[in-house]
């Protein structure tokens, strides 16, 4: 049996049937923002490889890095040990996320770190005699991981998850956010969406812990923008009412929108943020859960005294060491222009792309561009044409869209661009 074969009727890959696959590519190596097949095909791997690879893939000094620390401590327990990368990346971490979040647990992928956000939402409230507070409120359009507690907060219809729904938590779920990232905010509530999360927030406040919510990106729910005064708005209402903000920030964090959090588009601090993914630069597996004072002093003073998690390879030296490296490629705020630039250049050409029949919408923030179209589109009828045109697009939904690393040259950009125009032509 060839490897394609063995690939074909053994290995599920995300969300497929094993026993009737679509196709699939062997990659053979990667490097910059080039994957190469094993018939020698060479495509931009303009998802970022799911977001992740931000400096690209291979990066000499993440390499480096994580080969430095193979020959020194691959791994340990972190319960009762510790080790340099963990307080290195700690470090940075908290100096460079939005100021109050002071406390870090690491985890290992981006649906932990949910789940851990949630359960430290839980037992804050017990801590502060709230004990009927053990549900969340969320908007629609939503996504959040693939985990239990995280699927029970993704949108409830397209987070790809209704299947479950018999089998999940019953959460709160308020409209979507309806004014998008290039409206003017209307002042009215019911028309900026505030009302109706309001309402939500009074009417069940005294059972909702957190509202989970991605900032400014919706991303596997849609790839939709909505508006940063939203989050204002939603972190005020949090105050009132003592239910605890929490920010996933796994798609988002790390400059994709153009600032380093999306917290920073609304200058709103949460009260709990989710990071992953570009963590490290997407070498490895890896996420982290910062944390207020106020909620690790809380859940320090209730019962039992403890947060109540603690994965086996948590804190993982090697993986820390990669993120260490990545986030120091993003100290020097170089990647800053190289985001601007890429928004600018994909937005002056995909704009004739609105023209297409078909097409329903063209947005770009940050790093990541949308061709929104009228119809669903379908990803194995893409992925002949990435071979073609030298650009790996995954669309899904209704949506044709591009997160690449931020290295990207003009010309690469150009070469996106193009790419995606073809598939919103074709499909
Ligand atoms: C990808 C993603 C997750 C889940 O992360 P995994 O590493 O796939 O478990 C959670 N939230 C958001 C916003 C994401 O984009």
């Amino acid at each position: 049996m060839t490897d394609a074969d063995f690939d074909r009727r053994h290995l599920w890959h995300p969300y497929t049937n094993v026993m009737a696959p679509g196709p699939t590519y062997m990659v053979e190596h990667a490097e910059g923002a080039w994957i190469t097949l094993d018939d020698g095909t060479r495509m931009i791997d303009a998802m970022s490889s799911w977001w992740c690879a931000i400096h690209g893939h291979r990066h000499p000094a993440i390499t480096a890095a994580m080969k430095a620390q193979i020959d020194h401590l691959p791994h340990v327990m972190f319960g009762g040990l510790t080790h340099r990368p963990a307080v290195e990346l700690g470090r940075r971490l908290v100096e460079m996320t939005p100021e109050g979040l002071d406390h870090v647990f690491y985890c290992d992928s981006g649906s932990v770190a949910v789940e851990v956000a949630m359960k430290m939402a839980v037992q804050h409230q017990l801590a502060a005699g709230n004990p009927g507070r053990t549900r969340f409120a969320t908007p629609r359009g939503g996504y959040h991981g693939d985990t239990w507690k995280a699927m029970s907060v993704c949108d409830p219809v397209n987070g790809m998850h209704h299947l479950f729904e018999g089998a999940l938590n019953i959460q709160y779920f308020a409209p979507q956010p309806p004014v998008t990232m290039s409206e003017d905010w209307p002042e009215d509530d019911e028309a900026n969406g505030v009302a109706a999360l309001s309402r939500l927030l009074h009417e069940h406040g005294d059972q909702i812990a957190g509202l989970i919510l991605e900032p400014v990106v919706q991303g596997a729910g849609g790839m939709r923008f909505y508006h940063p005064e939203y989050l204002r708005r939603a972190r005020k209402l949090c105050d009132e009412l003592g239910v605890l903000l929490i920010f996933d920030e796994i798609a988002t964090g790390f400059g994709r929108t153009g600032e380093l959090f999306a917290a920073n588009l609304a200058g709103v601090t949460p009260d709990i943020m989710c990071l992953g993914k570009a963590l490290t630069g997407g070498h490895l597996s890896f996420a982290a859960v910062m944390a207020s004072g106020e909620v690790a002093r809380r859940i320090g003073s209730g019962e039992p005294g403890l947060f109540m998690h603690g994965p086996t390879f948590m804190g993982n030296p090697l993986a820390c060491a990669a993120a260490c490296a990545s986030l120091d490629l993003l100290a020097d705020g170089e990647w800053r222009d190289r985001v601007a630039g890429i928004a600018r250049q994909m937005e002056v050409e995909l704009a004739p792309a609105k023209a297409l029949p078909g097409v329903a919408d063209v947005r770009v923030l940050g790093a990541i561009a949308v061709i929104e179209m009228d119809h669903e589109v379908s990803a194995d009828r893409a992925h002949p044409i990435s071979r073609e045109t030298g650009v790996w697009l995954r669309p899904f939904g209704r949506n044709i869209y591009a997160m690449p690393p931020y290295i990207l040259s003009p010309e690469e950009v150009g070469q996106v661009s193009a790419a995606m125009i073809r598939l919103a032509e074709i499909l």
